[in-house]
Protein backbone atom coordinates (compact mmCIF):
# COMPACT_ATOMS: atom_id res chain seq x y z
CA UNK A 1 0.00 0.00 0.00
CA UNK A 2 2.71 2.51 0.82
CA UNK A 3 5.35 3.78 -1.64
CA UNK A 4 8.60 5.95 -1.42
CA UNK A 5 7.38 9.41 -1.23
CA UNK A 6 8.51 13.08 -1.10
CA UNK A 7 7.80 14.00 2.70
CA UNK A 8 5.82 16.87 2.75
CA UNK A 9 4.05 18.54 5.77
CA UNK A 10 1.49 21.72 5.51
CA UNK A 11 0.30 23.49 8.74
CA UNK A 12 -2.13 26.19 9.84
CA UNK A 13 -2.62 28.09 12.76
CA UNK A 14 -6.44 29.86 12.30
CA UNK A 15 -8.44 31.49 9.97
CA UNK A 16 -10.28 34.61 10.43
CA UNK A 17 -10.49 38.47 10.03
CA UNK A 18 -6.37 39.11 9.71
CA UNK A 19 -5.53 42.07 8.30
CA UNK A 20 -2.21 43.72 7.54
CA UNK A 21 -3.30 46.22 10.96
CA UNK A 22 -1.79 43.37 12.85
CA UNK A 23 1.03 44.56 14.63
CA UNK A 24 4.50 44.04 13.35
CA UNK A 25 6.15 41.98 16.66
CA UNK A 26 2.97 39.82 16.72
CA UNK A 27 3.21 39.51 12.45
CA UNK A 28 6.95 38.54 12.83
CA UNK A 29 6.43 36.09 16.16
CA UNK A 30 3.47 34.44 14.36
CA UNK A 31 5.87 34.05 11.28
CA UNK A 32 8.86 32.79 13.60
CA UNK A 33 6.22 29.82 15.27
CA UNK A 34 5.02 28.66 12.07
CA UNK A 35 8.66 28.52 10.59
CA UNK A 36 9.99 26.84 13.95
CA UNK A 37 6.55 23.96 13.62
CA UNK A 38 7.01 23.46 10.30
CA UNK A 39 11.08 22.54 10.72
CA UNK A 40 10.12 20.31 13.41
CA UNK A 41 7.60 18.67 12.07
CA UNK A 42 9.55 18.22 8.49
CA UNK A 43 12.80 17.11 10.94
CA UNK A 44 10.64 13.90 12.25
CA UNK A 45 10.09 13.10 8.04
CA UNK A 46 13.34 13.74 6.81
CA UNK A 47 14.79 11.58 9.53
CA UNK A 48 12.18 8.63 8.14
CA UNK A 49 9.47 9.56 11.50
CA UNK A 50 5.95 8.73 10.54
CA UNK A 51 3.40 11.11 9.15
CA UNK A 52 1.74 10.97 12.70
CA UNK A 53 5.22 11.95 14.48
CA UNK A 54 5.79 15.11 12.36
CA UNK A 55 1.90 15.93 13.14
CA UNK A 56 2.62 15.89 16.40
CA UNK A 57 5.56 18.06 16.61
CA UNK A 58 3.97 20.88 14.45
CA UNK A 59 1.51 21.04 16.52
CA UNK A 60 3.26 21.02 19.69
CA UNK A 61 5.47 23.85 18.62
CA UNK A 62 2.24 26.02 17.94
CA UNK A 63 0.14 24.56 21.00
CA UNK A 64 3.48 26.11 23.29
CA UNK A 65 3.22 29.36 21.54
CA UNK A 66 0.64 31.69 23.34
CA UNK A 67 0.06 33.75 19.77
CA UNK A 68 -2.08 30.74 18.99
CA UNK A 69 -5.80 29.44 20.18
CA UNK A 70 -4.33 25.80 20.99
CA UNK A 71 -2.61 25.27 24.43
CA UNK A 72 -1.42 28.31 25.83
CA UNK A 73 -3.01 31.27 24.44
CA UNK A 74 -6.22 29.25 23.78
CA UNK A 75 -9.46 31.44 24.32
CA UNK A 76 -11.63 31.46 27.00
CA UNK A 77 -14.98 29.80 27.54
CA UNK A 78 -18.19 32.02 28.74
CA UNK A 79 -17.46 31.31 32.69
CA UNK A 80 -13.44 32.58 32.11
CA UNK A 81 -11.84 28.87 31.75
CA UNK A 82 -9.33 27.30 28.99
CA UNK A 83 -11.21 24.41 27.26
CA UNK A 84 -9.38 22.51 25.20
CA UNK A 85 -10.15 19.68 22.11
CA UNK A 86 -7.90 18.10 19.88
CA UNK A 87 -7.95 15.02 17.69
CA UNK A 88 -5.03 13.04 15.25
CA UNK A 89 -5.53 10.69 12.62
CA UNK A 90 -3.51 8.49 11.07
CA UNK A 91 -4.66 7.73 7.08
CA UNK A 92 -2.65 4.58 6.98
CA UNK A 93 -4.02 2.54 9.60
CA UNK A 94 -7.23 4.55 9.81
CA UNK A 95 -6.84 4.76 14.06
CA UNK A 96 -7.57 7.92 15.63
CA UNK A 97 -7.84 9.42 18.66
CA UNK A 98 -9.27 12.79 20.16
CA UNK A 99 -9.84 14.45 23.33
CA UNK A 100 -11.98 17.60 24.41
CA UNK A 101 -12.85 19.43 26.94
CA UNK A 102 -9.73 19.56 29.13
CA UNK A 103 -8.12 22.05 31.74
CA UNK A 104 -4.57 20.81 32.81
CA UNK A 105 -3.31 19.24 29.52
CA UNK A 106 -0.33 21.24 28.59
CA UNK A 107 -0.13 19.36 24.50
CA UNK A 108 -3.75 18.73 23.93
CA UNK A 109 -2.39 16.88 20.67
CA UNK A 110 0.26 14.39 22.75
CA UNK A 111 -2.92 13.24 24.79
CA UNK A 112 -5.17 12.75 21.85
CA UNK A 113 -2.07 10.79 20.36
CA UNK A 114 -2.09 8.53 23.40
CA UNK A 115 -5.65 8.10 23.03
CA UNK A 116 -4.81 6.74 19.56
CA UNK A 117 -1.86 4.66 21.01
CA UNK A 118 -2.79 3.08 24.15
CA UNK A 119 -6.50 3.13 24.85
CA UNK A 120 -9.19 1.04 23.43
CA UNK A 121 -11.39 4.57 22.23
CA UNK A 122 -11.57 7.02 20.08
CA UNK A 123 -12.46 10.32 22.14
CA UNK A 124 -11.96 11.14 26.01
CA UNK A 125 -13.88 13.84 27.33
CA UNK A 126 -13.02 16.14 30.43
CA UNK A 127 -12.34 14.62 33.96
CA UNK A 128 -11.68 11.30 32.51
CA UNK A 129 -9.67 12.05 29.89
CA UNK A 130 -7.64 13.89 32.53
CA UNK A 131 -7.51 10.79 34.81
CA UNK A 132 -6.37 8.72 31.63
CA UNK A 133 -3.95 11.14 30.93
CA UNK A 134 -2.57 10.45 34.31
CA UNK A 135 -2.93 6.97 34.24
CA UNK A 136 -0.86 6.23 31.21
CA UNK A 137 1.91 8.58 32.19
CA UNK A 138 4.19 11.03 30.23
CA UNK A 139 1.42 13.55 29.90
CA UNK A 140 2.38 16.86 31.27
CA UNK A 141 -0.20 18.53 33.59
CA UNK A 142 0.31 21.64 34.06
CA UNK A 143 -2.41 24.42 36.38
CA UNK A 144 -5.02 26.17 34.54
CA UNK A 145 -3.73 29.43 34.45
CA UNK A 146 -0.94 28.25 32.64
CA UNK A 147 -3.24 28.43 29.18
CA UNK A 148 -4.19 32.26 29.82
CA UNK A 149 -3.14 34.88 27.94
CA UNK A 150 -4.21 38.29 28.78
CA UNK A 151 -4.76 39.31 24.98
CA UNK A 152 -7.81 36.26 24.98
CA UNK A 153 -8.83 37.55 28.02
CA UNK A 154 -9.78 40.87 26.75
CA UNK A 155 -11.48 39.14 23.92
CA UNK A 156 -13.78 37.19 26.53
CA UNK A 157 -14.50 40.69 28.29
CA UNK A 158 -15.54 41.84 24.73
CA UNK A 159 -17.59 39.40 23.93
CA UNK A 160 -19.59 39.33 26.85
CA UNK A 161 -19.76 43.22 27.04
CA UNK A 162 -21.45 42.23 23.76
CA UNK A 163 -23.55 39.47 24.69
CA UNK A 164 -24.91 41.99 27.36
CA UNK A 165 -25.81 44.41 25.02
CA UNK A 166 -27.51 41.37 22.67
CA UNK A 167 -25.61 42.05 19.88
CA UNK A 168 -25.41 38.92 17.59
CA UNK A 169 -23.19 36.37 18.81
CA UNK A 170 -21.76 35.87 15.51
CA UNK A 171 -20.08 39.10 15.24
CA UNK A 172 -18.14 38.06 18.20
CA UNK A 173 -16.56 35.36 16.49
CA UNK A 174 -16.25 36.27 12.97
CA UNK A 175 -14.34 39.13 14.17
CA UNK A 176 -11.62 37.20 15.59
CA UNK A 177 -9.43 35.37 14.04
CA UNK A 178 -9.87 31.83 15.08
CA UNK A 179 -6.26 30.95 15.99
CA UNK A 180 -6.60 27.03 16.05
CA UNK A 181 -3.85 24.88 15.14
CA UNK A 182 -3.52 22.31 12.60
CA UNK A 183 -1.10 19.99 10.39
CA UNK A 184 -1.10 17.66 7.78
CA UNK A 185 1.58 15.24 6.56
CA UNK A 186 3.17 12.55 3.88
CA UNK A 187 5.90 10.72 5.27
CA UNK A 188 8.58 8.95 2.99
CA UNK A 189 6.70 5.42 3.35
CA UNK A 190 3.72 7.52 1.45
CA UNK A 191 1.89 7.61 4.97
CA UNK A 192 -0.57 10.31 6.02
CA UNK A 193 -2.18 11.75 8.69
CA UNK A 194 -3.74 14.87 10.27
CA UNK A 195 -4.11 17.03 13.52
CA UNK A 196 -6.06 19.55 15.08
CA UNK A 197 -5.73 21.72 18.49
CA UNK A 198 -7.96 24.78 19.82
CA UNK A 199 -9.39 26.56 22.67
CA UNK A 200 -12.47 26.68 20.86
CA UNK A 201 -14.25 29.85 20.38
CA UNK A 202 -14.28 32.56 22.64
CA UNK A 203 -17.29 32.80 25.18
CA UNK A 204 -18.78 28.76 24.25
CA UNK A 205 -20.73 27.41 26.89
CA UNK A 206 -22.70 24.25 27.89
CA UNK A 207 -19.80 22.24 27.27
CA UNK A 208 -19.51 23.34 23.61
CA UNK A 209 -17.18 21.31 21.60
CA UNK A 210 -16.39 22.25 17.91
CA UNK A 211 -15.43 20.35 15.19
CA UNK A 212 -11.70 20.08 15.68
CA UNK A 213 -11.37 16.96 17.99
CA UNK A 214 -14.87 15.61 15.78
CA UNK A 215 -13.33 12.81 13.31
CA UNK A 216 -14.43 13.48 10.11
CA UNK A 217 -15.35 17.26 10.71
CA UNK A 218 -12.25 19.00 11.44
CA UNK A 219 -9.82 16.35 11.35
CA UNK A 220 -9.43 13.40 8.86
CA UNK A 221 -6.96 11.18 7.07
CA UNK A 222 -7.38 8.12 4.90
CA UNK A 223 -4.23 6.74 2.56
CA UNK A 224 -5.62 9.18 -0.04
CA UNK A 225 -5.55 12.34 1.79
CA UNK A 226 -5.28 14.58 5.13
CA UNK A 227 -7.31 17.03 6.05
CA UNK A 228 -7.45 19.77 9.10
CA UNK A 229 -10.09 22.44 9.75
CA UNK A 230 -10.29 25.69 11.23
CA UNK A 231 -13.34 28.12 11.34
CA UNK A 232 -16.86 28.08 12.78
CA UNK A 233 -17.20 24.87 13.82
CA UNK A 234 -20.88 24.35 13.78
CA UNK A 235 -20.70 24.73 9.97
CA UNK A 236 -17.46 21.63 9.70
CA UNK A 237 -19.56 19.52 12.10
CA UNK A 238 -22.96 19.48 9.93
CA UNK A 239 -21.16 19.30 6.50
CA UNK A 240 -18.55 16.62 8.18
CA UNK A 241 -15.76 18.97 5.92
CA UNK A 242 -12.54 17.10 6.19
CA UNK A 243 -14.34 14.04 5.47
CA UNK A 244 -16.29 15.23 2.56
CA UNK A 245 -12.76 16.73 1.51
CA UNK A 246 -10.96 13.18 1.40
CA UNK A 247 -14.11 11.47 0.13
CA UNK A 248 -14.30 14.03 -3.02
CA UNK A 249 -10.83 13.15 -3.34
CA UNK A 250 -10.78 8.82 -3.03
CA UNK A 251 -13.93 7.66 -3.67
CA UNK A 252 -14.79 10.56 -6.78
CA UNK A 253 -11.37 11.26 -7.92
CA UNK A 254 -12.00 14.84 -7.49
CA UNK A 255 -8.33 16.92 -7.45
CA UNK A 256 -7.39 17.51 -3.87
CA UNK A 257 -7.77 21.66 -4.60
CA UNK A 258 -11.03 21.37 -6.46
CA UNK A 259 -12.23 19.31 -3.67
CA UNK A 260 -11.16 21.36 -1.02
CA UNK A 261 -12.30 24.67 -2.43
CA UNK A 262 -15.78 22.69 -3.10
CA UNK A 263 -16.17 22.20 0.64
CA UNK A 264 -14.24 25.38 2.08
CA UNK A 265 -15.44 28.31 -0.93
CA UNK A 266 -18.91 26.66 -1.59
CA UNK A 267 -20.52 24.69 0.76
CA UNK A 268 -19.23 26.04 3.92
CA UNK A 269 -19.85 29.69 3.01
CA UNK A 270 -23.85 28.95 1.12
CA UNK A 271 -24.80 28.00 4.77
CA UNK A 272 -23.49 30.80 6.45
CA UNK A 273 -20.09 29.18 8.20
CA UNK A 274 -16.58 31.16 7.47
CA UNK A 275 -13.22 29.56 7.74
CA UNK A 276 -10.04 27.71 6.09
CA UNK A 277 -8.12 24.19 5.75
CA UNK A 278 -5.20 22.67 4.97
CA UNK A 279 -5.18 19.68 3.23
CA UNK A 280 -2.78 16.70 1.43
CA UNK A 281 -2.69 13.91 -1.16
CA UNK A 282 -1.17 11.50 -1.41
CA UNK A 283 0.95 12.84 -4.45
CA UNK A 284 2.43 15.31 -1.62
CA UNK A 285 -0.39 17.82 -3.35
CA UNK A 286 -0.94 20.99 -0.91
CA UNK A 287 -4.16 22.66 -0.42
CA UNK A 288 -5.15 25.93 1.51
CA UNK A 289 -8.21 27.55 0.86
CA UNK A 290 -10.04 29.94 2.95
CA UNK A 291 -12.95 31.95 2.64
CA UNK A 292 -11.81 34.32 5.15
CA UNK A 293 -9.18 37.33 4.75
CA UNK A 294 -6.62 35.46 5.86
CA UNK A 295 -5.28 32.04 7.44
CA UNK A 296 -2.07 31.45 9.04
CA UNK A 297 -0.26 29.07 7.19
CA UNK A 298 2.53 27.36 5.84
CA UNK A 299 4.34 23.98 4.60
CA UNK A 300 7.43 22.72 3.30
CA UNK A 301 8.36 19.98 0.80
CA UNK A 302 11.43 18.10 -1.08
CA UNK A 303 13.58 21.46 -0.91
CA UNK A 304 12.94 21.77 2.65
CA UNK A 305 12.37 25.51 2.66
CA UNK A 306 9.57 26.34 4.95
CA UNK A 307 7.04 28.88 2.73
CA UNK A 308 4.72 30.59 5.35
CA UNK A 309 1.85 32.60 4.86
CA UNK A 310 -0.65 34.59 6.57
CA UNK A 311 -2.92 37.40 4.34
CA UNK A 312 -5.21 36.54 2.08
CA UNK A 313 -3.65 37.98 -1.04
CA UNK A 314 -0.11 36.75 -0.30
CA UNK A 315 1.16 34.13 -2.41
CA UNK A 316 1.69 30.64 -0.87
CA UNK A 317 3.24 29.07 -3.02
CA UNK A 318 0.24 27.09 -3.59
CA UNK A 319 -1.36 29.11 -5.93
CA UNK A 320 -1.52 27.30 -9.09
CA UNK A 321 -4.45 27.50 -10.75
CA UNK A 322 -7.34 24.75 -10.30
CA UNK A 323 -7.69 22.23 -12.72
CA UNK A 324 -10.19 21.88 -15.29
CA UNK A 325 -12.80 19.42 -14.36
CA UNK A 326 -11.62 16.65 -17.05
CA UNK A 327 -7.61 17.44 -16.79
CA UNK A 328 -8.07 14.63 -14.17
CA UNK A 329 -5.19 15.50 -11.49
N1 LIG B 1 -12.94 25.26 14.56
C1 LIG B 1 -12.69 25.66 15.91
C2 LIG B 1 -13.92 25.43 16.73
O1 LIG B 1 -15.00 25.66 16.26
C3 LIG B 1 -12.32 27.11 16.03
C4 LIG B 1 -11.25 27.54 15.09
O2 LIG B 1 -10.94 26.90 14.11
O3 LIG B 1 -10.64 28.58 15.36
O4 LIG B 1 -13.80 25.05 17.87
Amino acid sequence: MSHAAAPVLAIHGGAGVIKRDMSPAREKAARAALTLALQNGYAQLKAGKSAVDAVAAAITVLEDDPNFNAGRGAVFTHDGKNELDAAIMDGYSLKAGAIAGVHRVKNPIVLARAVMDRSNHVMLMGEGAEAFAKEVGGIDMVDPSYFRTEERWQQLQKALKEDAEKKPHADVETAKHFGTVGAVALDSQGRLAAGTSTGGMTDKRWGRVGDSPIIGAGTYANSGCAVSGTGWGEFYIRTVAAHEICMRVTQMRVPLKRAAAEVINQEIPSMGGNGGAIALDANGTVSMPFNTDGMFRGWIGADGVPHVAIYGDEDDGTADPLPTPDAGT
